[in-house]
């Protein structure tokens, strides 16, 4: 927003550069017109055009202008021309190099445009200005002129006596060389660069100098034209602006920061995705995951930072234990709190795995139902708390008589428990049911109330189901496990009956109990 008011500002600088160019011309013009002007106006040259003695004329020259006096006045040519336009004395010299020359200009007749010298002439192209101009109003003229050595600037005046009475008689005209000491000096006015070129023809329709020094628009130099006497081009000075160009938006070398800073900024988010958001995120959906499949998993250990290690090998250990603590809890659902054997849960989930594999595999099993022979009279006569430090040992000695994982001897509850052998044929079954009474007689635990023996005896109600080839069941399975309970209980009834510490035996098949289960309504024990 703020670019066309500095771009105008800096328009404006190229104006006053240029206008400093004009300035810097006339401050370069005024020394020569002054010099000139003090010899023309100066009794010397006057009594010098009078007299008619050839000496003191050569004395005048001689001394007047001397090789030292181009020096000190900056001046390379001095001519002197009579009311006639008739040259009397003219004298070249570059006073930068030391270096004799001969001008030609003042022959008007090879170069008639030169007439433009005398100051009685009317100039047809009027030099650039100056407050200098015509001082005190002596006839005096200045302008450019081309000579054999190039542009000059030149300053003509009439000769006067120093009151500047009498007549006139002719005129001085002193010129100064526009070489590259002109140029250097010139540039010394400007802040700007000035260079000289020549002009031809093709540079008529150029801007004069200090004709006008508006712009349209910022450019990196202006030429002005400056015109021989005759107004043909004659040489172009060109000046090189100090702003043309307006400033940029944005430096280029902005534009390759700010990407740099972009890449760096998405290389830091990359590297920030990878190290910290990404393994996050999938740390995050490995524990989702683990909650949505109650599945307690180890997290693994591919994370590239070193604390997600440790939050992961911490969240491990923390899930070992509740997984530990987790099984303990399920095993303790089916473990008896006093004799830490298998409960009725515990047994029944075993039932019905039997009842599956009986009704998939044809495998049968025995179920045992064991009572401690008077152990309400134990209890009353040695107390309660013996009554459970004897549970506790009829459990060990029963629990002896199973070893294969498979079979379960489980606590029933109060003083009745309940055990399962798969697939023991009779003879095994015969001996492990001797063993387990006789197990009894070995514990000798004394009972001083039993009227059946001396010692904690038990009595067993034995059922073996009998599997039956390619049976297909009617009902639910675990009606089998629920029959054979009922039948063994009754077994037991019976070994009680017949005096305890004995076991009582039935065998049923896998028909018959289904059968049963049509006629009769269960009631377990
Ligand atoms: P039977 O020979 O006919 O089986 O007679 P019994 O006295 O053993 O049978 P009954 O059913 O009359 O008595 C069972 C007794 O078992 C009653 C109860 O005091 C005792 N009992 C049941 N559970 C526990 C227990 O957890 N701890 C103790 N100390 N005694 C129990
Ligand atoms: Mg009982
Ligand atoms: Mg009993």
């Amino acid at each position: 927003m703020q670019l066309p008011l500095i771009e105008n500002s800096l328009v404006k600088l190229s104006e006053q550069e240029l206008t400093s160019l004009s300035y810097a011309f006339q401050q370069m013009r005024k020394p020569l017109q002054t010099i000139n002007y003090d010899y023309a106006v100066w009794d010397r040259t006057y009594s010098y055009m009078k007299s008619n003695s050839a000496s003191a004329k050569k004395y005048y020259e001689k001394h007047e202008y001397s090789d030292d006096t181009f020096k000190s006045l900056k001046v390379d040519g001095v001519f002197i021309f009579d009311t006639q336009n008739l040259p009397v004395f003219s004298k070249g010299f570059n006073h930068r190099n030391d270096i004799p020359l001969t001008f030609e200009l003042m022959d008007f007749k090879r170069h008639p445009q030169n007439i433009a010298l005398s100051p009685q002439t009317k100039q047809a192209f009027p030099p650039i200005s100056s407050p200098l101009d015509s001082p005190n109003d002596v006839p005096s003229i200045h302008g450019v002129i081309a000579t054999r050595y190039g542009p000059a600037i030149y300053s003509s005046t009439s000769i006067l006596k120093s009151d500047r009475s009498g007549a006139q008689l002719g005129y001085l005209v002193f010129i100064r060389l526009i070489d590259e000491g002109f140029i250097t000096e010139l540039s010394q006015y400007t802040a700007a660069g000035v260079e000289m070129a020549m002009a031809d023809a093709t540079d008529a329709n150029l801007t004069r100098l200090g004709a006008n020094t508006k712009l349209n628009k910022l450019t990196a130099t202006s030429e002005r034209l400056i015109t021989n006497v005759d107004g043909k081009p004659l040489l172009k000075l060109v000046l090189y602006h100090t702003n043309n160009q307006p400033p940029p938006m944005l430096d280029y070398s902005v534009f390759i920061l700010l990407a740099e800073m972009s890449l760096l900024l998405i290389l830091a988010y990359f590297l920030y995705s990878y190290l910290l958001i990404n393994p996050v995120r999938k740390l995050a959906a490995d524990i989702k995951e683990m909650d949505k499949s109650r599945d307690i998993k180890k997290l693994k250990y591919h994370y590239p930072i070193t604390e997600l290690v440790k939050v992961a090998t911490h969240f491990n250990a923390l899930m070992g234990t509740i997984k530990e603590q987790t099984k303990q809890l399920n095993e303790q659902v089916f473990i008896d709190k006093l004799t830490n054997i298998p409960n009725r849960r515990g047994f029944e989930q075993r039932l019905e795995t039997y009842c599956q594999l009986l009704a998939r595999q044809q495998i049968g099993f025995t179920l045992i139902i064991a009572d401690v022979d008077h152990f309400k009279e134990y209890n009353d006569t040695l107390g309660h708390f013996a009554g459970d430090e004897a549970l506790i040992k009829v459990a060990q000695t029963l629990s002896q008589q199973f070893y294969r994982a498979e079979d379960i001897c489980a606590r029933f509850g109060g003083e009745e428990f309940i055990m399962l052998f798969r697939d023991i044929p009779d003879e095994p079954l015969q001996r492990k049911l001797d063993a387990m009474l006789h197990s009894f007689t070995e514990l000798a635990l004394p009972h001083p109330s039993s009227a059946t023996a001396d010692v904690v005896t038990v009595s067993l109600g034995v059922c073996k189901v009998i599997a039956v080839e390619d049976f297909q069941f009617r009902s639910d399975a675990n009606i089998i496990g629920r029959q054979a309970a009922l039948l063994a209980d009754k077994a037991l009834y019976k070994a009680k009956s017949m005096g305890r510490n004995q076991y009582t035996k039935v065998e049923v098949s896998v028909t018959q109990i289904e059968n049963l289960e049509q006629d009769t309504p269960t009631n377990l024990p």
